[in-house]
This record gives structure tokens, sequence and C-alpha cells, in this order.
């Protein structure tokens, strides 16, 4: 009988210690590891993206070895790598008198595919498992609003806390209410110091050196000596324990505020270490929840917690649920049918805008922004001026160290551009000055004024704004979350609507301008 011999790959987002593949020594199985071009050069990744995933695998392939499991990983600089999925698990497979291939279930479409068409022309068996990280299964969304039109977060999350009895009393959800975003959401007012951001001091110099020496091309800045993300568990965990200690007890509270003072705010930064899987959501809610009994110090109210249980209860799992639902048809959707260039700035920061200015500064220096900046700076400037949503959702998928399709898409797409017509979002997210003014410092330090709609001086936003409105009259103005703003338009003194389109007219055509 021949001797079985098992090939399992492990995707650089699929670092999931706790998975039961590494519960048992198994001396047949082989994990495959591999950096390769193929994942580099999809798309112009931040050099923080590219070093924070090729450190936390080799972080991941060291824990794996050490634990005493077989391991055989690629790095981009090994001379017989062939840089794509197919050549390597070949030659692997050839090398090993491998018999059978095992993978984990790709969370983005390209890989499934590709993955599948690989599996079924091995002339081996071959399996493909769960990756046991999220809390939903694929299919579960599409299943729920089956033949509905529109996705609906707020029926997917309460369903959610109902099934995993999360926040729930007697059947009832906590607090007496299932959202407390009234009393949440407030701009910041310096009252409460934020915290400085927990950074690691990981040294990942001569991981930079290599992906520079191999030429790939990548945005943003770096400081190798000091990067500042999550690489293994133990740090995720350490980043989780502070987010609960220090940030949690604020986080509704200013959620959706956006300050000069702070680029993460009481924001968790537990994006990268979520999407690489080396924390599981269900561990990050418990960690959330224990602080609402007071056994553990400090005790968070309610409507903080439940601000933060929303975003990866509700929110995360059902635009992965959606991502399924709607792929691959999803990547082409263009409502607006919107064509203009993304401007130069969004890959310098170089722009007059201070909004603007401070989040994509932020952005090229540290990947991240949060939510709001995201989608009420860069995304409502991106919509309001026409980018086609391509180039927008390039620019998403490249820059942010947690950037993964699956989730990436349908935030950039569907929440911010509102290309899917509506399936995820109720409306678009678009704002003049008056919410960015409403939410954050930047309009003061900014050369625009937020106050003036036109002239030299007026925001960018404010005739761009009610440009896209008109523009866009057929399709929005029976949405009932907007249509309202019509009325308000109606009102306007026709030589002010002229002087506002005029306005943006030169805006538009001058985009790099601004
Ligand atoms: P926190 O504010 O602390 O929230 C906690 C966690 O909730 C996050 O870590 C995240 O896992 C989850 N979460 C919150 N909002 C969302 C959401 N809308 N969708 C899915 N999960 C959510 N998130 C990504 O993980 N990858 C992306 O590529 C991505 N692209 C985005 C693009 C746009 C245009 C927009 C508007 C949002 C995008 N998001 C993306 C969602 C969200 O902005 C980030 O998850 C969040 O900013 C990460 O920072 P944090 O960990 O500090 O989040
Ligand atoms: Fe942004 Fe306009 Fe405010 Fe300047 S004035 S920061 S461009 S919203």
């Amino acid at each position: 009988m021949t001797q079985k011999r098992i090939l399992r790959l492990i995707l650089g987002d699929q670092l999931n210690s706790r998975h039961s593949w590494f519960q048992g020594l198994d001396p047949k199985v082989t994990y495959l590891l591999m950096e390769i071009r193929q994942e580099t050069d999809y798309v112009k990744h931040h050099i923080q993206k590219v070093a924070g995933f090729f450190a936390a695998m080799r972080s991941f392939a060291d824990w794996l070895s050490d634990s005493g499991h077989r391991v055989q990983y690629l790095r981009l600089n090994d001379p017989d790598n062939r840089h794509n999925f197919e050549d390597n698990i070949r030659k692997v497979i050839k090398t090993k008198k491998i018999n059978r291939f095992e993978y984990l279930q790709p969370d983005e479409y390209r890989l499934d595919r590709q993955l599948e068409t690989i599996a079924s022309g091995l002339p081996l068996s071959s399996e493909v498992t769960d990756t046991e990280h999220f809390i939903c299964r694929r299919n579960d969304v599409k299943k729920m609003f089956h033949a509905k039109k529109r996705f609906l977060m707020e029926s997917f999350y309460r369903k959610m806390r109902r099934n995993h009895h999360i926040l729930m009393e007697n059947g009832k959800p906590s607090g007496g209410q299932w959202n407390f975003d009234r009393r949440n959401r407030n701009r910041y007012d310096g009252n409460v110091p934020i915290p400085p951001p927990k950074v690691f001091e990981n040294d990942v110099t001569p991981l930079v050196r290599m992906i520079e020496n191999t030429g790939v091309a990548t945005i943003g800045s770096i400081q190798p000596e000091h990067f500042i993300w999550p690489v293994n568990r133990n740090q995720a965990r350490l980043l989780l324990d502070e987010f609960v200690t220090h940030r949690l007890p604020y986080f509704g509270t200013y959620q959706d505020a956006m300050t000069t003072e702070s680029w993460s705010l009481f924001h968790s930064r537990l994006s990268f270490a979520l999407n690489t899987k080396m924390l599981h959501p269900m561990e990050v809610i418990h960690a959330a929840l224990r602080r609402a009994s007071g056994n553990v110090k400090p005790r968070v109210e309610i409507e903080q917690i439940e601000g933060f249980v929303r975003q990866i209860l509700g929110w995360r799992e059902f635009i992965r649920g959606i991502y399924w639902a709607q792929m691959p048809d999803y990547e082409k959707m263009n409502y607006f049918d919107h064509k203009a260039s993304l401007p130069d700035y969004y890959w310098t920061g170089e722009t007059r805008m201070a909004c603007m200015r401070s989040a994509i500064e932020q952005s090229l220096t540290h990947a991240y922004a949060h939510h709001i900046q995201r989608l009420m700076i860069t995304g409502n400037f991106a919509l309001l001026a026409g980018v086609d949503p391509d180039k927008v959702d390039r620019w998403y998928l490249g820059i942010y160290m947690d950037a993964i399709q699956w989730v990436e898409i349908i935030n950039t797409r569907g929440m911010s551009q509102f290309a899917d017509g509506g399936i995820v979002a109720t409306k678009p997210y678009i704002s003049s000055a008056n919410y960015i003014r409403k939410m954050s410092n930047y309009c003061d330090h900014c050369f625009y004024s937020h106050a003036i709609k036109t002239g030299d001086r007026a925001c960018p936003f404010n005739s761009l704004y009610w440009d896209f409105l008109v523009r866009h009259r057929s399709k929005l103005a029976r949405n009932p979350r907007i249509g309202m703003m019509y009325r308000t338009w109606e009102r306007m003194k026709p030589d002010h609507q002229l002087a506002l389109m005029e306005q943006a007219q030169r805006n538009r055509a001058h985009l790099n301008d601004l």
C-alpha cells in the first residue's frame, strides 16, 4: 500500500492557529505557505500591507514548525519559486511525492475559482475545508434575503443577536434597545483624552529589503525597524486587550468622529488581525461583552459595547454574505456610469482640501483610515466627483492594511460608491461640507471655507454635492431617504442654482487642482 502524503495549502489570510487542522500532529501532512508575485502584483499594495502579510505568514510558519508540524515555506526571493499557486503546488506535489491535496476555503472569489480549477486538474484526490473563522456560512445571507431586491443589515444583525444569544435578555435586546446610535456618534470635543495608538516595534527590515530588491511596486511609506501592526496571535491579543480596556469605553460615542489630533481615535485597529484570521470574531465579541458585566474592570456601558458588537457580528458578517451572494457580477457594477479618473492627490495627499489631505496622508503613512474617513471623506469625494468605481476600488484594495476583496469591494462599490444601485446601502453616502464640519475639525485648517458655496475659496464638496444630485435626479429623486434634497434644490433661486452648477463644472474639469 502506498504511504499517504498530504499537502495542505495555507493562504496569507488563513493564519488561524486554532483551526482543527493544527490540533494534532500528523507526519503525513506538509503545510505549504508561499509569498508570490501573483499576490503582490494583482493591485499596487501599500508597502506595510505586503510587509505585514509576509511577516504574519512567516511568524505563523515558525509557530507551525515549532509546534512540530512539517512546513514548506516559499519566500519571494527563493530561486525555485514559480510565483503562482498552480506551478508551486504542482512542483511541491512532484518533489514530495504527494498523493492528496487539501486547502482551506478562500475568501476571495478569484482564489476560490482558481483553487477549484487547480484541485480538479490534479491527478490526485483533493478536499476543501472550512476556515472555521466566520460566524455565518458563506451562503446564509443569500438564503436569508432570497428573492429580495435589498439586503437589510438591521434584520440580519437582529437575527444574529438572537441566534447567538448576544446582548439578549429573556428574548429581548439588552438595555431595551437594539441600537443606541442616537446616544452615540458625537463629534470629538477634546473632553476625553485619546490614548496614543497601541503600536508594536516589529523589525521587518530584511523583509522590506527583499520586497524592494525583487521589484514589487508598492505605495505608501514604512518604518521597517518599528513596524506597528501585529504580526502574530500574541500581538493581536495584546491589541484586543488594549482596545477593550482603553478605547471601548468611548467607541460608540466617537465612532463617527474625525480629528487631526489622532489617526485612529477610539477605533480598535483590529481589522488586519481579524482579516488574516489571527483573531476569531467571536473571541473579539466576547472580549467586549466581558466588559459589560462589571467583573472585569473597567465596566463599559452597553451603548459602547453594542456599537462595537454591531460592527463585527453585524456589518462584517453581512458584508461577507453579500459578497458571496453577488460575485462576480458585483465587480462590474457602475450604476451612475461614472468615468472620471481618480485625482492624483489620492496617491500623494497633495491637495488644498484639508479633510482629504488628512485622510489620504494618514492612509499613506499608516495604511489605515477609520470607517468615516473612508466613507465620508475619500469615498464621498470620489462619488461626488464621478470617479470610475473600478479606479476607486483599486485604490481602496491597495492602500489599506485590511483590504481583502471580500470586504473591500462591498464597502467600496456598494456602501461608498452606490455603484450597485442600492443593494447594500439604502441611499448614497454623500455630503456637503456641513457634515464634515459637524463631525471633524478639518475645516478649521482648510484653504477652503465650509460656509462658502461659490468662488475661489468655496469648499468643493458644496457645489459637487448639488451637481451630483442634479446629474442623477432620474435615479435618486424617488429615493425616500434623499428625495427631500430635491425640494431644497427647487427652493433655491435660479441664479444661485446656476452659480453652483458652474462652480461644480469648474471643479470637475480641474479635479487635480483642488
Ligand atoms: P473599528 O471601527 O474598530 O471596528 C471594529 C471591526 O468591525 C473592524 O475591525 C472590522 O472588522 C469590523 N467592521 C467595521 N465596519 C465594517 C464594515 N463596514 N465592513 C466590514 N467590517 C466592518 N474593512 C476591511 O476590513 N477591509 C477593507 O478593505 C475595507 N474597505 C473599506 C472601504 C470603504 C470605502 C469603507 C467605507 C469601509 C471599508 N472597510 C473595510 C470597513 C471599515 O472601514 C474597516 O473595517 C475599519 O475601518 C477597520 O478599522 P478598525 O479595525 O479600527 O475598525
Ligand atoms: Fe474639507 Fe471643505 Fe472642510 Fe476644507 S472646507 S476641510 S474641503 S469640508
